[in-house]
């Protein structure tokens, strides 16, 4: 990619409405844009991550069997009724509108009724059993507050993967692996050694909920951790009784705040019961299907890794998901250009992502860009280092230079 063919560019001006710094650094670098409160656009950059992070979690999906499909974001009212969910007092974050001929309809919030009324009518007998899939789509609520930029968003993506199971059994099994898929998605993503699998409230059919919990200063929960444990309680269920029950003492724990980057759910036999969900045994008996429902939110997660990242130059990418590895700087004359352009062709064609700084700009301006973007690696060919063939090479993360020659520096790159 070369920046002079990139539409958006780089601003020092922060939007005086946007007040997260998370959504400030990712439009200041053009990232993203904002549309309005807590809606905003991917731009080639932004979704490069988003993409990435996308990626990662499809991969570790994929690898506890899920299989992926998508749903549509128009929803019908008789869908959410089955369960009482249509209702604004049941859930208050509704979007809705209406058909031309005043039949009502919903903008997915979720899509846990949606799947399984659709997998309602493929599964059938316990040979359909087991069954997991999943989605990455836009889920649309009506937030009350959207001041966390895209932490929480009004439009944002998610990855919800629902499994069926035959019983308890099949699914506390699938149940266990998706944690351990979480738990390597994290620790992809750079933030494994500060997400914590965290004991919260919501369960329908067991005592608590697992949430993920990311240590964050701009998440919007507060947990209490059990670092030598590691398993976390959420301040919302955080009493006497649940601390008994999950054999940790008060003073063992440290209380931090943190961004809710995942969360699993056991729905029991409740929901297949409420929506007539069911299978034929062995036996030819009808039982309810097993529910689970698994959700990662992708957009949040950029959010949060932004915030726990960036320094006082910009952003910071963990290797795995930036969305250039390389951001070539060139600076001087004909000869430079030569140079830069050889090499630009040279890791790219050596499949190295490299965003190629060929404007007419100041050097200081390359550089200050190069930061705010991110890019884990700079480097720089210039006339004077034509000299002695060298390119400078730093590294974002903690500003390390090094001089390589043209072999080292493909060696490190590679
Ligand atoms: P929260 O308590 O933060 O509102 P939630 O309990 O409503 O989250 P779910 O409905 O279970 O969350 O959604 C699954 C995941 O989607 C969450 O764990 C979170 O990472 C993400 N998520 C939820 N709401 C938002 C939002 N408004 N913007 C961005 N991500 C979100
Ligand atoms: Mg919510």
């Amino acid at each position: 990619m070369r920046i002079s063919n990139l539409f958006t560019k780089t601003s020092k001006n922060i939007p005086s409405d946007e007040v997260s710094k998370n959504a400030q650094l990712l439009m200041r670098a053009g990232f993203v844009h904002k549309v309005m409160a807590g809606v905003y656009a991917y731009a080639p950059l932004g979704l490069r991550v988003l993409e990435k992070i996308k990626q990662i979690v499809r991969e570790e999906m994929d690898s506890v069997g899920g299989q992926e499909l998508i749903m549509s974001s128009l929803q019908k009212k008789e869908t959410w009724e089955t369960t009482g969910r249509w209702d604004d007092k049941a859930v208050d974050i509704w979007f809705k509108s209406k058909l031309k001929d005043g039949t009502e309809v919903g903008f997915a919030w979720s899509h846990e009724e949606a799947i399984i009324e659709m997998l309602k009518q493929y599964l059938e007998s316990y040979k359909d059993l087991p069954m997991n899939v999943y989605q990455f789509q836009n889920k649309f609520r009506n937030e009350l507050r959207s001041k966390s930029g895209i932490i929480r968003g009004r439009e944002f993506v998610m990855k919800d993967m629902y499994s069926c199971s035959l019983d308890e059994e099949q699914h506390d099994k699938f149940y266990d692996d998706t944690i351990k898929a979480y738990n390597r998605v994290f620790e992809r993503l750079g933030i494994g050694s500060d997400t914590y699998m965290t004991f919260a409230s919501g369960g329908a059919f067991t005592q608590f909920s697992h949430e993920f919990q990311t240590i964050c200063e701009a998440g919007e929960d507060t947990i209490y951790i059990h670092r030598q444990k590691n398993i976390a309680i959420n301040e919302e269920v955080m009493d006497d009784a649940s601390l008994a029950n999950l054999g940790i003492k008060r003073e063992e724990l440290e209380k931090v705040k943190s961004a809710e980057v995942g969360n699993i759910f056991n729905f029991g036999t409740k929901k297949s019961e409420d929506m007539n969900f069911a299978y034929t045994n062995k036996e030819g008996k009808k039982q309810f299907v097993f529910l689970g429902s698994y959700g990662i939110g992708i957009t949040r997660l950029m959010g949060v890794i932004v915030e726990k990242f960036s320094d006082e130059k910009g952003l910071v990418w963990p290797a795995n998901i930036a969305p250039f590895k390389v951001y070539l700087v060139r600076i001087g004359g004909e000869a430079a250009v030569v140079s830069a352009d050889k090499l630009y062709d040279e890791l790219t064609g050596a499949g190295i992502e490299v965003i190629y700084d060929d404007r007419e700009a100041h050097p200081g301006q390359k550089f200050a860009d190069s930061e705010l973007m991110g890019i884990p690696y700079r480097v720089t060919v210039s006339d004077r280092m034509l000299e002695t063939n060298e390119y400078e090479l730093v590294e974002r993360r903690d500003g390390q230079k090094m001089l390589l020659t043209h072999d080292q520096l493909l060696a490190k790159l590679n």
